[in-house]
């Protein structure tokens, strides 16, 4: 995409209000604008409230950490930051499945397994969900995929190499500023013919906690109503982006 075309897009109607973010059509009909709002939303929307500065940290972080996964070689939707709250991405026609990448037991898996919570995994595990809200996205495998026409074998096939290379490069990346990158969902989508991940990274869809004292810095604390949401997300931009 040329540099000319990035910088004479204009925002027009909304294609889609999400619970996090609005998603915005743009002059460029390969082009959208994510907007980033301070809406947070648990348990399939049952619980809902508001995380002051959200947004503009998961937009600002989001970049950093998608600039680090394309020198990685890991295409992403990024293009570029226009505001506090908002980033241009190419358009994507998502792909209806969540994938999730575990290092260490957490949420749903210590329900599924009885493992402890903060138990280690030696091989990370990838995890497929079904995006669907109606059906509160239940997990699926390989074959239920196939039968739901969701992705071709190929796409799947590189979906999930791509968590693990998205892992490999997340994972140091968080440790190195004492963060320890319990799990994550991701989301990919088909542009072009080609596949990118799209969506975001931030304290919304991963588990992150603090190398040393396990202190939870994610949309835990507010899941569980364990208090200093914000602090909470203030302090992981500051340990990988800056001051606040
Ligand atoms: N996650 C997410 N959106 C979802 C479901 C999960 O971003 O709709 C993230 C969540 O923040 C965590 C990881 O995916 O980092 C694994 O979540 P889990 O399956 O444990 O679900 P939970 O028990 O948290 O609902």
């Amino acid at each position: 995409m040329s540099a000319k075309a990035v910088e004479q897009v204009e925002t027009r109607g909304k294609l889609y209000e999400g619970k996090a973010k609005i998603v915005y059509a743009t002059s460029d009909p390969r082009l959208i604008v994510q907007y980033f709002k301070d809406d947070a939303t648990a348990f399939n929307a049952l619980k809902r409230g508001t995380i002051v500065g959200k947004g503009v940290i998961n937009n600002r972080l989001s970049a950093a950490l998608f600039e680090r996964l394309e020198r990685a070689k890991v295409p992403t939707h990024y293009l570029r930051t226009l505001s506090d709250r908002e980033m241009l991405c190419r358009r994507l026609d998502i792909i209806k499945i969540e994938t999730i990448v575990r290092n260490v037991v957490a949420g749903s898996l210590a329900k599924r397994t009885g493992l402890d919570e903060g138990t280690p995994i030696r091989q990370p595990i990838v995890e497929l969900y079904y995006k669907s809200d109606p059906l509160g996205d239940p997990m699926l495998n390989d074959d239920h995929v196939r039968m739901l026409k969701l992705a071709t074998p190929a796409e799947l096939g590189w979906i999930r190499r791509m968590a693990l290379r998205i892992n490999g490069v997340l994972r140091p990346h968080l440790l190195k500023h004492g963060l320890v990158l319990v799990d994550f969902k991701l989301e990919f989508g088909r542009a072009g013919g080609r596949l990118y991940l799209g969506d975001e990274i931030s304290p919304d869809t991963c588990r992150l906690w603090d190398r040393e004292t396990r202190e939870r810095l994610d949309k835990d604390r507010f899941r569980q109503d364990l208090g200093g949401v914000e602090e909470a997300y203030q302090e992981v931009y500051r340990r990988l982006v800056g001051p606040v």
